[in-house]
Order: structure tokens, then C-alpha cells, then sequence
């Protein structure tokens, strides 16, 4: 009569089908292990997110009646400790990444020592394998996906937390939060953007739903707009809140009578999260190799300054170094900018994706290794429904189309601001009687271009088409 229950990427008490399942027991074990080691290790905006959300996960946990219990190391071990030392069944949500493989052995090693060990579906709409062709194979484009799909959107209520938890057994203390963040001031300033755990996320989902929802479709391209997007990634990526419980907002909206279109467009996006884990599923090898195969061979460069001055936002280049220090200062960077950036990382500057993606993963605070690595695959290129190669993003005519007013470069390259908006997208074309009115001087006050747009580009064209499998 006692249950364990792993938790993971699935830090709420509502709409979680594992809690709902251990909390029929008479005692409840609410356990966090910090994997050691694990498959893939957070990185540093994660880790941070991480402490927060258990933190706050821990305090509800608490004001139902149990709390949490941590433990680090290995989980195969802990897990199999701890139901042999309390009789536990154990209960948990399942996971589509690279621990697919040691859950299963987990499951099936405690169900020989006699345990219960159950998995659920809480952490995505549509479970990878649920979803095929007609010809019963994955998808690989995400236009037939999301019609695949679309029919089944809402077919599962999402569920409500439980009015009350079973205690924890005699004996047992909770811990509360690990601490897993670094101790590191970057990580400080998080603080100010972000209210990690499910009432944050809560908060973010209703704040959202609505008239935002419904304007969706013109607000997301303006990366100036703090409320143009949802910003629940996140609060998605640790299980805060589940793809159902918004997915039940969104077709409420539609209910109501807000603007269909403009909904129908955010439920679009928020299945991209789905088809990115569907193609991480049947495509594991994609979170490190191009997808497609022609880009084994590409002539990347490797070039440790270049990608440096990407990181820090010191290219020269407005629009990126707007969103790469928007990136570091609030570890997040909106997704038009985040195209941009990845543009000419992979392209400009002919540098490995992989690069990027991991400097991604370690500043992002919704840094997940399905869309990230969809994200960056599509972005160079080389993934299976992606930008073609030869479409190299101009930033600016992007910065010109999306953020018109400047209003975006002039927040995160402030030296930038008193330049006229026309101006602030392409300084180094600024006349220099402007140049000097503004007390912009080029090279001093912001860094030349470290490329050339127009001959960069030419480079990338160059390099694809010397691959043989384009001839
Ligand atoms: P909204 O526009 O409000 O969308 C709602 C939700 O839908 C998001 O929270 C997210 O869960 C999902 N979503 C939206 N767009 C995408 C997309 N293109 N792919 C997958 N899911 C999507 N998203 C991550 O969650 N983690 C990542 O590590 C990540 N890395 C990316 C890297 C690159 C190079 C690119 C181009 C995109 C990446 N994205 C990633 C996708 C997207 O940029 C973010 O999901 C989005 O910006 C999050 O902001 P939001 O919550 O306001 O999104």
C-alpha cells in the first residue's frame, strides 16, 4: 500500500496521469533523482529552472499533506532500493528521448523483484508511436502531421490536481529541493523574467488565453512584443503545465468565439513541440547527425572566434547580437530571432549546427533536445522538413520586416539606439553625419561586421553545391 512516484519532466500536481494513479495508495513516495549519470545533462539556464520548479513543486507537495524526497545517482539503483526498502509500486510518466532504453530495463527489472511498475502518457498529446502514415510508417513532414493529428486535438481531458496527498511512509523526511544550480551570477537575472513551477506557468496560460491566443498570428513575428508569444516553453519543457491543459484552453477560446485562425495557428506551433519529439522518437540518431544524409560530408568551419563573438552577441550584425543577448540575459530568445541567429551561424559563418545547438542548450531556459535539435536541423538545412539550404536569412531585411521600429535592436544593443531605426539594422551603411549626431563611431562603439552578408552568403552557396550529392 505504498507508492513511488518518479518524478521528471512533469513537475505539476494537475493533469499528471502517474501522480493520479500513486495518489490512490495510503502512502505516497514523491521522489526527484538528479540523475547521475545522465543521458544528457542539463545545462546551466536548465539547471537553474530545474532547482526553482522543485522548489516550488515541493511547497505544494507540502500544503497537500506529503512533500519531496530526493536522492542522486543512478536511478536503475534508487529506484530499485527504495520499493524493495518500503514494498513500493512504482509509478511514473514516460519519457521519449535517449533514456527510453534504461526506463524499459527499470521496469522490467522491478516488475521481476515483484513490483507494480506502471508508466502513463503525461507529457506530450500524441505518443510517438500513435502517429503514422498510411502506409504505417513515421512521418517525416509536418504538414500531413499536424493533419494527421489535427482531428485528434482534445480527444483526452486534461485532469484536475488531487484535493489531497497520501503521506509519506513512517520514517521517511522530505528534502525538498536539490540543489542542482549553479551558484553563478548569470543565473541571478533569471530571476527577474521568470516564474518557474505550475502556478508561474499557470499564470502565463491564462494570461495568454484569450485575445492574446487570437492575435497570435500577427504578434509572434514581432520580437519586440513581450506578450506576442505565449513564452510557456519552459513551464511546457519541466511538465509545469501539460500540452493538454493547453490545448483544452485553446479550443475553449475557440468555443467562446475568439478568432479561430489566430488559435488554430498557436495549436499549430505548439505541435511542432509534438512533431519534434515524433522525429526525435523514430529518429534518435538526428540529435547529433543531419538528417539528411547529404550533409554528412559538409565543409564546416571551424572557427573558435567566430563563434565566440555569435555567443556574446559581438557580430555586427544587429539583429543577431539583439537576439543572442536577449539569450543571455533572460534565457530565452523569441523563435523568429532564434531562426536568424541559427541562419548565420550555420551559414555566414559556416559553422556546425552542433554548435549552436549546444550553446542553445546551455543558456536556454526552455533548452529541450527534441526542438532544439528539430530547431537547428531545420534552421542549417540538413533536417528532414527544412528550410532549404540555399535560403540564407538576410538580417537585415529580416530585422526591416519584423521589427520595423528598431524597437527590439535598440533594447538589447543599446549603443545602437540613437541611431535612426533604418540605421540600427545596418549601421555600417549609417552616413557619418548621422554616425556622429548619434555618437556612434563603427568599430568603436559596436563591432564591425564580422561578415560580409553578401559574400558570406556566396561562401555557403559555394560550399553546398561542392557536395557530390548536389551535382
Ligand atoms: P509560442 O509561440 O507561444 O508557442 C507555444 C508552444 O509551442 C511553445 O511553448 C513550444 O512548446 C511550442 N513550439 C512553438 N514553436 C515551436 C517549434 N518551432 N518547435 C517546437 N516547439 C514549438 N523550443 C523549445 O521549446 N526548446 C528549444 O530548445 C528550442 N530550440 C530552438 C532552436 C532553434 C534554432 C529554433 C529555430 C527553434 C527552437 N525552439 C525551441 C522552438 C521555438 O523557438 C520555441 O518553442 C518558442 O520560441 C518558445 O516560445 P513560446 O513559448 O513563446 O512559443
Amino acid at each position: 500500500d505504498i507508492a513511488l512516484l518518479w518524478l521528471r519532466h512533469d513537475l505539476r500536481l494537475a493533469d499528471n496521469p502517474a501522480l493520479a494513479a500513486a495518489a490512490g495508495y495510503r502512502r505516497l513516495i514523491p521522489l526527484y533523482i538528479v540523475e547521475e549519470p545522465a543521458p544528457r545533462p542539463d545545462g546551466a539556464a536548465g539547471r537553474w529552472w530545474l532547482e526553482q520548479s522543485l522548489d516550488a513543486l515541493h511547497q505544494e507537495l507540502t500544503r497537500l499533506g506529503s512533500g519531496l524526497v530526493c536522492r542522486q545517482g543512478d536511478p536503475e539503483r534508487i529506484l530499485s532500493g527504495l520499493a524493495a526498502e518500503h514494498g513500493a509500486d512504482v509509478y511514473w510518466n514516460r519519457r521519449y528521448g535517449p533514456e527510453r532504453a534504461r526506463d524499459k530495463r527499470i521496469k522490467e527489472a522491478l516488475r521481476e523483484a515483484g513490483h507494480t511498475a506502471r508508466s502513463y502518457p503525461g507529457n506530450l498529446l500524441f505518443e510517438p508511436w500513435t502517429v503514422a502514415t498510411g502506409s504505417g510508417t513515421p512521418y517525416r513532414v509536418y504538414t500531413p502531421y499536424w493533419k494527421a493529428v489535427r482531428p485528434r486535438l482534445g480527444e483526452v481531458a486534461p485532469q484536475p490536481a488531487p484535493a489531497e496527498l497520501p503521506p509519506l511512509p513512517a520514517g521517511l523526511e522530505a528534502d525538498g529541493a536539490p540543489a542542482v544550480a549553479d551558484r553563478h551570477p548569470w543565473t541571478a537575472k533569471l530571476d527577474d523574467h521568470w516564474v518557474p513551477g505550475e502556478s508561474g506557468a499557470r499564470s502565463r496560460l491564462c494570461a495568454f488565453a484569450g485575445a492574446p491566443m487570437a492575435d497570435y498570428p500577427e504578434s509572434r513575428e514581432r520580437p519586440a512584443l513581450l506578450e506576442g508569444t505565449s513564452r510557456l516553453s519552459p513551464h511546457l519543457h519541466f511538465g509545469e503545465v501539460s500540452p493538454r491543459q493547453v490545448t483544452a484552453v485553446a479550443l475553449a477560446c475557440i468555443e467562446e468565439g475568439h478568432h479561430r485562425d489566430g488559435i488554430e495557428t498557436f495549436l499549430q506551433e505548439l505541435v511542432w513541440r509534438e512533431f519534434a519529439h515524433h522525429i526525435l522518437f523514430h529518429y534518435p540518431a538526428t540529435a547529433d547527425e543531419p538528417m539528411d544524409p547529404r550533409f554528412a560530408d559538409f565543409p564546416w568551419r571551424d572557427a573558435p572566434e567566430d563563434l565566440a563573438a555569435w555567443q556574446r552577441g559581438e557580430t555586427g550584425i544587429p539583429l543577431v547580437d539583439a537576439g543572442m543577448r536577449e539569450l543571455w540575459a533572460t534565457g530565452w530568445m523569441h523563435n523568429r530571432v532564434r531562426m536568424v541567429v541559427a541562419s548565420l551561424l550555420t551559414k555566414n559563418l559556416l559553422l556546425p549546427w552542433q554548435r549552436g545547438a549546444e550553446w542553445f542548450e546551455d543558456t536556454l531556459v526552455d533548452a529541450d533536445l527534441a526542438s532544439n535539435r528539430l530547431g537547428w536541423q531545420w534552421a542549417a538545412g540538413s533536417g528532414a522538413d527544412a528550410a532549404p539550404y540555399f535560403r540564407v536569412f538576410n538580417p537585415v531585411r529580416q530585422a526591416e520586416r519584423f521589427d520595423p521600429d528598431g524597437e527590439y535592436i535598440a533594447r538589447w544593443v543599446p549603443e545602437l539606439a540613437p541611431l535612426p531605426a533604418r540605421w540600427r539594422r545596418q549601421p555600417w551603411a549609417t552616413p557619418s553625419g548621422t554616425a556622429r549626431e548619434a555618437g556612434f563611431t563603427p568599430g568603436v562603439t559596436y563591432p564591425h561586421p564580422r561578415v560580409d552578408l553578401k559574400s558570406s552568403r556566396e561562401r555557403a552557396l559555394a560550399a553546398w553545391h561542392q557536395l557530390p550529392a548536389f551535382n
